[in-house]
């Protein structure tokens, strides 16, 4: 491995790869992806999974750098993955845990945009307007996605053609890792958005609920009850703004073709702009929008999210003891609808 060159290109790889030599035992890593840079150097996208080898066991997918820019998000998942390998040499309620989920860790899902300093891949294009789902309303100018120029942010990419390698490789190894199970969660995690840190579900493409509300309801019901001073707003992303190529959105339909499959894709947005606040000269700076760049605010940030991560393989696994009943999800779908729509 070339860790003497992606410490200087991209230390989040060098970081990640470190990890997965220490977790070398228990880690089964695999490459999805080679990513090539415009001066020709290759970046791979790691893939790593730990936990059951049953294919019909729960699972988790833990996402991070879809935008390039975002790094705070690829470094929280690759911490919980470094605190997970830590732990396993020790803690045996962690391993009793690992034989009944599945966990996979993509945190650097774009690592040409990484390296580059940019939102977009290589090509310019915004991983998460390029997936095929049309929004049904219209979109906010730009934001919401635009096929005028690869110049502009939240390009979808030329229209008509296939998604680009990092979005294939992605949905590729979501849609083996779901084939044969009936439960999974998936966090995609993400800042820059806002003053607070929000958990979105779908839809973004579309107003209307999604198909699972009732399982999204109680599995929020399940997070609030156990983490009384949690400070996550929690909400269908359509509440906040539509757009169009939403990767999840396009995951969780294909999801809903596999009969008696739930699954629960959420979207972790770090809100970037109270580290602003804090410190306002981070708007000179492109990476500081998006990362808190004091290094007690950033170990802080790794920090807080640790316990959500945590839950999401826990509830995964215990998924039997809390999916309501067929009789209970009518109730609850009115319930939610209530709360979030
Ligand atoms: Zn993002």
């Amino acid at each position: 491995m070339l860790h003497w060159m992606y410490r200087r290109l991209l230390p989040e790889l060098a970081t990640l790869e470190r990890v997965i030599e220490l977790g070398a035992d228990s880690l089964r890593p695999r490459v999805l992806a080679q990513i090539t840079l415009p001066g020709g150097t290759q970046l791979p996208v790691h893939a790593i999974e730990l936990g059951s080898t049953d294919l019909r066991a729960p699972w988790v997918g833990y996402f991070g750098g879809i935008h390039g820019l975002e790094r705070i998000g690829a470094e929280v998942v690759i911490a919980q993955l470094h605190s997970l390998v830590m732990r396993l040499q020790w803690d045996s309620t962690l391993h009793q845990l690992l034989d009944s989920v599945r966990l996979l860790f993509v945190p650097i899902v774009n690592p040409g945009g990484m390296a580059l300093g940019t939102r977009a891949n290589p090509q310019g294009v915004d991983l998460m307007r390029n997936a095929p789902v049309l929004a049904q309303d219209p979109v906010p100018f730009l934001v919401g996605g635009q096929r005028m120029s690869a110049r502009l942010p939240w390009y979808q990419g030329p229209a008509d053609s296939p998604m680009q390698v990092e979005n294939i490789a992605l949905c590729q190894c979501v849609n083996e890792a779901l084939a044969q199970c009936t439960f999974a969660l998936a966090v995609d995690c993400h800042s820059g958005f806002g003053a607070r840190d929000r958990l979105w579900f779908p839809y973004a493409h579309k107003r209307e609920p999604m198909t699972h509300l009732a399982e999204l309801q109680v599995l929020t019901d399940i997070f609030v009850q156990a983490h009384s001073y949690h400070r996550y707003v929690i909400e269908p992303q359509s509440v906040q703004y539509l757009a169009h190529g939403d990767v999840w959105d396009y995951l969780y339909l294909q999801s809903l073709q596999r009969p008696g499959q739930v699954f629960l894709p959420l979207t972790l947005e770090m809100g970037s702009w109270l580290w602003i606040k804090k410190n306002p000269r981070q708007l000179f700076s492109r990476h500081g929008i998006f990362n808190p760049l004091i290094q007690h605010r950033q170990q802080r940030v790794l920090r807080q999210h640790q316990s959500l991560l945590d839950f999401l393989a826990r509830a995964a696994s215990s998924c039997e003891r809390w999916l309501p009943a067929p009789s209970q999800r009518a109730t609850l779908h009115d319930q939610a609808l209530r709360n979030w729509y």
